[in-house]
């Protein structure tokens, strides 16, 4: 079962702006709102008063766009793929130009409606490089209305890190070669903590929307979104020298009693955290023995009264007592990669927002 708090999505997007303004601050609701369900997410903020969303992909732009209605702006960071063109058109939405050949055929294609360049600032994944850059701002009019320029930073959650003020230096050499009050948008969610030099007219924070941390090391300033439970299914006593799951990778170094959960990695639960992770069963930590299955894992509840561990309760896997950047550690990931993995399979709940209730099967 898995519950996602629309209202937490919300005071986290309201936090991020109030810290932010006079930026605005933008919501990245691409990969479905990270795993969370992009329908119901862009709903809440929009609700909240976020005006402007990113998606990767021009089909994620369109289920946005549903979701939303017209007025906000929705920004596609793969920026202009022409065999979608049509999308762009039908849905309202602005590209953000990445290569002089998306620049071309946006001004071919995109029908005089503005859109977004990225300039890459040193991440070097994306965006227009330093000479492709000077031939942009040296080569007279685009063709199309510029909304605003785009950088994106490659180690935002490492304050320290000496690329985060390259890398604002070199974004803010290219912004001098534009018209003073061009928009422009720099910080992700870590990048927003970098302080306010980072943040310009707009921000894109994604992660901790979702509850994620975005200053590693320190406390979360976020509140936790999702809450991930599964279902005890049964209840054994094992003898000192028995294996336990596929493989038999865990041996009983002793008599236990092992409970198995019906949370597997197909909901999202990864493989990395077998014989490593671990669950609260009423709060009673419970390691996981054994390796995850693609429905199932097994713990041990040895230590844990009967009453607490006992087929047909709830364990929280992932949830207030262990959060998502907990469980990401537990696998050798981020968090962001636990939400983007949280499976379809079993029900979603939301509460708050504007979508109170069950949804889901
Ligand atoms: C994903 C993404 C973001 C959001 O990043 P978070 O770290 O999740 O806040 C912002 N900008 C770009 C270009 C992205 O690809």
């Amino acid at each position: 079962m898995l519950d996602i708090d629309l209202d937490a999505v919300a005071a986290n997007w309201r936090r991020l702006a109030a810290l932010t303004a006079p930026a605005e601050c933008a919501a990245v609701v691409k990969a479905d709102a990270y795993g969370l369900g992009a329908g119901p997410v862009v709903r809440a903020l929009a609700a909240a008063g976020c005006r402007s969303f990113y998606v990767a992909l021009p089909d994620e732009g369109r289920a946005v766009r549903a979701a939303v209605g017209t007025g906000p702006a929705i920004g596609v960071l793969a920026g202009y793929l022409s065999d979608a063109r049509q999308i762009y058109q039908t849905s309202d939405l602005t590209p953000v130009l990445n290569t002089p050949l998306q620049i071309d055929g946006w001004a071919a294609g995109g029908g005089g409606r503005a859109a977004f360049v990225h300039v890459d600032s040193g991440i070097n994944r994306l965006g227009l490089g330093p000479e492709q850059w000077q031939a942009l701002v040296t080569g007279g009019d685009l063709g199309f209305p510029l909304a605003g320029v785009l950088s994106h930073l490659a180690c935002a959650d490492e304050p320290d890190h000496p690329l985060n003020r390259a890398q604002l230096a070199a974004f803010r050499g290219a912004l001098a070669r534009l018209p003073a009050g061009t928009r422009a948008s720099f910080a992700n969610s870590s990048g927003i903590f970098l302080g306010g030099d980072f943040h310009f007219g707009q921000v894109r924070p994604g992660a901790a929307l979702y509850g994620v941390n975005p200053t590693p090391g320190r406390p979360n300033p976020m509140r936790p979104a999702v809450r991930l439970r599964g279902r005890i299914l049964q209840v054994r006593h094992i003898d000192r020298g028995q294996a336990v799951g596929y493989g038999a990778t865990y041996i009983a170094p002793s008599a236990r009693k092992v409970a198995t959960v019906a949370v597997g990695y197909a909901d999202g639960l990864h493989r990395a955290a077998s014989n490593r992770g671990s669950v609260l069963c009423q709060s009673h930590e419970a390691p996981i023995i054994g390796r995850v299955s693609m429905d199932m894992i097994t713990i041990d509840v040895s230590d844990i009264p009967d009453h607490a561990a006992r087929p047909d309760l709830w364990v929280d896997v992932i949830g207030p007592h262990r959060d998502v950047d907990a469980v990401a550690a537990d696998c050798g990931t981020i968090g962001y990669e636990v939400l983007t993995a949280l499976g379809r399979r079993y029900r979603r709940r939301y509460r708050g927002g504007t979508h109170d209730g069950a949804a889901g099967g």
